[in-house]
């Protein structure tokens, strides 16, 4: 017999009060029995949401362990409360076969802290050209069904159209990362005034609106399933919210950064705040926040991408792009969305769970809490704050924007398959260090 577990006092994300009793892996009823044997997990004044799920991970094996692997991301997963990433095929070797990303989903497992879905490369080795192995990688042991150039955007449209016929096969979606390389060759941040104070190359919104206004057209002409990763910029939102009107298949993303930082922030000359997509204005942050209350924007993904210090403690031109994220996201989407009553905690729920778990179609995540269901779990206590520190975290690398940062909601426990995980990573980070 596993160990078990009751979770009680707690409030479900939809309001209602109810105690957990948790045992081989699921939820096994709301009452301790007399005699339990079960321990007592104390989640009043607490809230119970389903297990976070990232649809947009660096996890940066194999190939760049110095960054991240896949157990020190699951580490730092569990810190931030997700029970299921996806893991970003940008590694070396790139994601491109059955054997890649069969190979993903073995370290997943072996780490054991939470689901690592691998996303397949929709061309090889990212060169966006021709299609990569789709077809394996969809009928694998992985069962990918999201493909993704990230990191590059599929550019050329014939590819694209290609792309999203083949996915639909199996029901897959094509994720892309807006950004017409045109439009953005040697960029470096938000174009606009900052850029030219700085004189640093400007990263122009239309780069961005361009290919979503593009894939949306495409995805309707082929009747296949779209998915626009990390959107930054107002304008973004408005053709999202008129391919939706239409009827066309499109779900966003939008990370925790792009919800708070803005491009001032550049002025500092350091790299930790060098992103792509780049970091954008007021104007931008407020529609992304307005657009991800209705729906509009249908997700919240981390876009975690760890990078060791040499490639970020340098100039700003010579720096690479991208910020931590799994760690901090549930803190920053509490200070961005909840605080503001923009969202409530079931809102959250649908936004950082049970949405991206359907778009992934991933099985025994994002569920309800019931008796039978697959006890994947988070505690966060949203009356406590803590402060970021970047030699504190779990990830291998130490960019994150956010440090030293006083941010709100604290994780207190996070279940995975019925195992307290958070705990497990602390121990882990501590017989480490
Ligand atoms: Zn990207």
């Amino acid at each position: 017999m596993s160990k078990k577990y009751f979770i009680t006092g707690g409030i479900l994300d939809d309001g209602s009060k109810k105690d957990l009793l948790v045992s081989d892996g699921k939820i096994i009823g709301y009452e301790n029995p007399v005699n339990s044997s079960a321990e007592i997990i104390n989640a009043s004044g607490k809230i119970i949401l389903p297990g976070l799920v990232d649809l947009h991970t660096h996890l940066r094996e194999p190939g760049k362990e110095d960054s991240e692997t896949v157990l020190s991301a699951s580490r730092a997963g569990s810190k931030g409360g997700f029970t299921a990433l996806s893991a970003m095929p940008n590694t070396s070797p790139v994601a491109d076969t059955a054997g890649v990303v069969e190979q993903v989903m073995r370290l997943g497992i072996e780490a054991g802290l939470c689901d690592v879905f691998p996303i397949g490369a929709v061309t090889k080795n990212l060169d966006g050209r021709e299609l990569s192995e789709i077809g394996a990688m969809a009928d694998s042991a992985a069962v990918v069904r999201i493909f993704s150039d990230d990191g590059h955007c599929v550019s050329n449209p014939a590819v694209m159209r290609r792309a999203l016929e083949y996915v639909k096969k199996f029901d897959g979606v094509i994720a892309q990362h807006a950004q017409d390389p045109d439009l953005t060759i040697n960029a470096q941040m938000n174009e606009g005034i900052i850029s030219s104070v700085l004189g640093l190359k400007g990263w122009p919104a239309i780069a961005e609106e361009a290919i979503i206004a593009r894939d949306v057209l495409l995805a309707d002409h082929v009747q296949s399933r779209l998915h626009v990763c990390h959107v930054t910029t107002a304008g973004g939102v408005e053709i999202i919210r008129w391919a939706k009107a239409r009827g066309i298949n499109v779900t966003a993303e939008v990370t925790p950064h792009h919800l708070l930082l803005t491009d001032d922030l550049a002025t500092s000359y350091d790299p930790v705040y060098k992103v792509n997509p780049p970091l954008r204005t007021e104007k931008d942050i407020h529609a992304l926040r307005e657009a991800l209350a209705e729906g509009v924007i249908d997700i919240v993904a981390t876009d975690h991408a760890p990078h060791p210090a040499e490639n970020k403690e340098c100039e700003w031109q010579e720096a690479a792009f991208g910020m931590l994220g799994l760690e901090t996201a549930l803190s920053i989407i509490a200070l961005t969305m909840v605080e503001t009553n923009l969202l409530d905690w079931k809102g959250v729920a649908q936004r950082f769970s049970r949405t991206p778990a359907q778009i992934g179609r991933y099985a025994h995540q994002g569920g309800e809490f019931k008796v039978g269901e697959m006890a994947n779990l988070t505690v966060i206590d949203p009356a406590a704050s803590w402060r970021v520190d970047r030699d504190l975290v779990a990830s291998r690398s130490r960019n994150t924007p956010f440090h030293g940062m006083e941010l709100p909601g604290v994780i207190t426990e996070t279940f995975f398959k019925g195992v307290p995980t958070l705990r497990n990573a602390q121990l882990m980070q501590k017989e480490n260090s």
